[in-house]
């Protein structure tokens, strides 16, 4: 399968809740293949399913000890605070400082059906809120505050004036924000 296309902003499938996956079949697993090469070619740290348009709670990453995956994935647990400077494939070239729990305990199935049960701190723990969230369909930009959600929307905004009416990825239902 080839490379995929990352949902940017303002595309409608990157606020919906993605749904459990009830069957880790063959689609699945060149589903995550896909999903690992794309990560990789963006370059991102991770990605989740609804970023390529299939809404399923499946979601990969890579913080430097090769590519994992999470199947159904749920965070039972938190702890603690962490200031991380926070960016997005699907919201590409801009970061914001965002105060998230530092440790987080994430379940969920591996490709083989085996559950999975890990801590995750720092940027880990944060890659496990952020793909959980996009699954949730939440993006980083409802996670500012006041002040930089202004300007998150001005920069946004602006960038959408750039952009066709007919453009593919949807980008210009910005203009209605
Ligand atoms: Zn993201």
């Amino acid at each position: 399968m080839p490379g995929l296309t990352i949902r940017q902003y303002g595309d409608p499938v990157l606020k919906e809740r993605a749904r459990e996956v009830e069957n880790i079949d063959g689609a699945v697993a060149s589903l995550v293949d896909s999903m690992i090469e794309t990560m990789y070619a963006a370059p991102g740290t991770g990605l989740a399913a609804n970023q390529v348009g299939v809404q399923r709670r499946i979601f990969v990453y890579d913080v430097g000890d090769g590519p994992k995956i999470v199947i159904n994935p749920r965070i039972v647990e938190s702890e603690g605070e962490w200031v991380y400077d926070e960016g997005c494939l699907s919201v590409p070239g801009l970061t914001w400082e965002i105060v998230r729990p530092n440790t987080v305990h994430l379940v969920g199935l591996d490709l083989d059906g085996n559950e999975i049960s890990t801590e995750g701190s720092e940027l880990e723990g944060r890659v496990f809120q952020h793909e959980l969230d996009h699954l949730d369909g939440i993006l980083l930009v409802e996670r500012l505050d006041d002040a930089q959600r202004k300007d998150a929307l001005r920069i946004l905004r602006s960038r959408s004036m750039d952009l066709r009416p007919s453009d593919p990825d949807g980008l210009s239902k910005l203009l209605k924000l």
